[in-house]
C-alpha cells in the first residue's frame, strides 16, 4: 500500500475513552505477568491507531497547509492530544506503581518515561497545554505564510536558503537584507507570540510545583538520565575544545575567500569557486540514493526499498507547504516517512542521508518487534545520532550525488558538523536564561542572545542587517519556539556520530554492526545506555569530546586544496 492510498479517519474520543479506561483497569488488576502482557498489548494497539491517525493528519497538513481539511483536523489534535495524555496518564500511574516485576513487558526506560508524563502532567493544566499548542500552530502558519520578494521572484523561509548561497556576495547580502525585512515585519507578532509561549510554560511549570520550566523542560523532554548541572559541564567543555577548532576554520574560511572580514552572509559560503552543488534532479537523486542504501548493507537495502515501493517521500518543496524536513512513523503501517523541501543544496542530500538515517531506525526499531509507540523512537538525543551517524556512514557514496566536487563535500560537511556545535550550544544556554528568568522583554532577551553569542561564536559580524545587529538572528530557529530545551540534543548526537565517523575513519571493524544494533533497540533504553550498547563514549565524561574530534584535521589536510 502507498503512503497516498494510507486512510484517515478521525478516531471517535469517547469511544476510545472507555475503551482504554476498561483496559487500564485490567491492567491494574493483572494477576500476573501473563495477564499484564496481554492487557499492554491491546491497549497499545488502540494507542498506535489513534498515534497514526493523530500523525497522518499533521504529515498532510504540512504537505498542504491550505487544505482546510487536514488544517481543520491539525486544530481537532491540538485540542483532543491533552485528552489523550490524560488517559495515558493513568496508564503510566499503573506502569510506575507495578505490583510485581513488569520488566518482561515494560522497558525500564518507558517506566522512567512514565515516571516524568505523571511528573509534567495535570488535569489542571490542560487549558495552558491547548494554549501551548494552539501558539505553537500560530507560530507555524506564521512562518510557513512568510513571502519574501527577491529579484522579482516569490520565496519562502526554506527557497529563500538557495538565494543565500549564491556564488555572488552582492545577491547574498541582498537576499539576506530581504528575509531579515520579512522578521522585521513581523517581529512585533513573532516576540509577543514568544512572550506568550515563555509565559504560559513557566505558568505550567508553578502550577506543577516546579520552580521555573527548566525542570519541567527537562522532563518533558525526557532527559532519562542527565541533568542540567551535567549539560553546563558539557557546555563548558564545547567552549574549550569546539569553540576554538570552529574560530581556526572560520579564520581559514576568510582567508581562503580573500575577505578582511568573514560577514554573516559570506559564512554559507566556503570555496570561490562555489559549493558542492548536487548534480541532478530529485528522482535521479532518489534513484541513486537507492543504490548507495543498497550497496551499504542488506539492512539498509531492504528498507530503502519499502521507502520506494510505498512512496514515503513527500521531498519536492511547494507551495502552501510548510517548511523544514522531518521523519516520523506510522505505527499501524509499520514505516516511517520522510517529509523536506528540496532546493537544489547540499541540504538536499543532507535530507536523503539525516532524514533517512531517522528513518533506517524507525524501521529497525519495527521491524525488530518492538510495539510501544513510546519507544519506536528513542528520546531525541539519541535519535540525532543515528540520523548524523548515517550522514557519515554515507560518505563512501557521495561521489553518486556531487561527481567532481565530493571532496568539496566532505570538506563542507565536516566543517558543517564543527561549526554546528557552538552555535547548537549557544541555542540552548539562551534557553536556560529566558527560562529562568521569564519577566525578560524581548528586547531583553535579544541582549542576552547579543552576550552569549559573542562567546560561542566571538567572529560573528552582521554588518549592521536589522534584526541580526540587534540580537534577534534566534528568530530563525523554529526550535526554540516550538520545542524548548530541543537542540542540544542535536549537539550531543553529533558528539557521538563523529565517534562513529572516528572508528570508520581508523576502520574499525565493528562500527557499523554497533550502528545497526543502536537502531534496533529504538527507545527501549536512555541515552546513556544506547550510547554502551554501541559503543560510544559519553558526551559528558571528560575527554570524550577531544577524542572525538582528534582525526579532523587530518582528515581535512588529506583532502588537498580545494
Ligand atoms: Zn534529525
Amino acid at each position: 500500500m502507498k503512503f497516498k492510498d494510507f486512510k484517515y479517519e478521525r478516531p471517535d474520543f469517547d469511544s476510545n475513552k472507555s475503551n482504554l479506561v476498561e483496559l487500564i483497569k485490567k491492567l491494574a488488576e493483572a494477576k500476573n505477568i501473563d495477564e499484564f502482557r496481554e492487557n499492554f498489548e491491546k491497549i497499545n494497539v488502540i494507542r498506535r491507531h489513534i498515534q497514526t491517525m493523530s500523525t497522518l493528519a499533521g504529515v498532510r497538513n504540512t504537505i498542504d497547509t491550505r487544505d482546510e481539511f487536514y488544517d481543520k483536523e491539525k486544530e481537532y489534535w491540538d485540542g483532543i492530544e491533552p485528552h489523550y495524555a490524560s488517559i495515558d496518564n493513568e496508564m503510566f500511574k499503573i506502569l510506575v506503581n507495578a505490583k510485581f516485576d513488569i520488566s518482561s513487558v515494560v522497558p525500564e526506560s518507558l517506566i522512567k518515561m512514565a515516571d516524568y508524563a505523571i511528573k509534567s502532567f495535570d488535569e489542571k493544566i490542560i487549558p495552558l497545554l491547548q494554549e501551548e499548542n494552539a501558539l505553537c500552530s500560530k507560530h507555524g502558519k506564521l512562518y510557513a505564510s512568510a513571502k519574501i520578494e527577491f529579484d522579482g521572484e516569490e520565496y519562502n523561509l526554506s527557497s529563500i536558503t538557495k538565494v543565500l548561497q549564491s556564488d555572488d556576495m552582492d545577491t547574498r547580502k541582498r537576499a539576506l537584507k530581504a528575509k531579515m525585512a520579512w522578521f522585521k515585519a513581523n517581529q512585533a507578532e513573532i516576540d509577543d507570540i514568544y512572550d506568550k509561549m515563555v509565559k504560559v510554560r513557566d505558568k505550567m511549570a508553578k502550577e506543577l510545583g516546579f520552580e521555573n520550566y527548566i525542570e519541567l523542560g527537562y522532563i518533558r523532554m525526557n532527559r532519562l538520565d542527565y541533568d542540567a548541572d551535567m549539560v553546563a559541564n558539557y557546555r563548558k567543555q564545547v567552549l574549550d575544545e569546539i569553540v576554538p577548532l570552529a574560530q581556526k576554520y572560520y579564520k581559514k574560511q576568510m582567508n581562503r575567500l580573500g575577505l578582511d572580514e568573514l560577514k554573516n552572509y559570506n559564512e554559507s559560503i566556503e570555496f570561490t569557486t562555489g559549493n558542492p552543488k548536487p548534480k541532478h534532479s530529485p528522482e535521479e537523486m532518489i534513484k541513486r540514493a537507492h543504490k548507495m542504501y543498497t550497496e551499504m548493507s542488506p539492512e539498509t537495502g531492504e528498507f530503502f526499498d519499502t521507502m520506494v515501493e510505498q512512496e514515503l517521500f513527500d521531498l519536492i518543496a511547494k507551495p502552501g507547504k510548510a517548511g523544514g524536513g522531518y521523519c516520523t512513523g506510522l505505527f499501524d503501517y509499520n514505516v516511517p516517512i520522510i517529509f523536506s523541501n528540496f532546493n537544489g543544496t547540499s541540504g538536499d542530500v543532507d535530507v536523503l542521508t539525516h532524514e533517512a538515517g531517522h528513518a533506517f531506525q524507525a524501521y529497525s526499531t519495527m521491524k525488530n518487534g518492538i510495539t510501544i509507540p513510546e519507544c519506536s523512537f528513542p528520546t531525541m538525543e539519541s535519535a540525532e545520532i543515528h540520523s548524523m551517524g548515517m550522514e557519515f556512514f554515507a560518505h563512501p557514496w557521495m561521489k553518486l550525488f556531487f561527481e567532481e566536487d565530493t571532496n568539496k563535500y566532505y570538506y563542507l560537511h565536516m566543517i558543517h558538523s564543527i561549526k554546528f556545535i557552538p552555535y547548537g550550544v549557544l541555542v540552548d544556554h539562551f534557553q536556560h536564561e529566558v527560562y529562568a528568568h521569564p519577566e525578560m522583554t524581548p528586547a531583553e532577551r535579544n541582549e542576552v542572545w547579543m552576550k552569549l553569542e559573542k562567546t560561542y561564536l566571538p567572529h560573528r559580524d552582521y554588518d549592521g542587517i536589522d534584526v541580526l545587529s540587534e540580537g534577534g538572528f534566534w528568530y530563525q530557529q523554529k526550535h526554540i519556539f516550538e520545542m524548548p530545551f530541543y537542540y542540544i540534543d542535536y549537539t550531543l548526537a553529533q558528539i557521538c556520530a563523529l565517534q562513529f565517523w572516528d572508528r570508520s575513519y581508523t576502520e574499525d571493524p565493528n562500527v557499523w554492526n554497533d550502528y545497526v544494533n543502536i537502531c534496533k533497540v529504538g527507545g527501549t533504553k536512555t541515552f546513556l545506555e544506547i550510547l554502551k550498547e554501541g559503543n560510544l563514549k559519553s558526551p559528558f565524561e571528560d575527554g570524550t569530546i577531544r577524542k572525538a574530534v582528534s582525526h579532523i584535521e587530518e582528515f581535512i589536510d588529506d583532502l588537498g586544496e580545494l
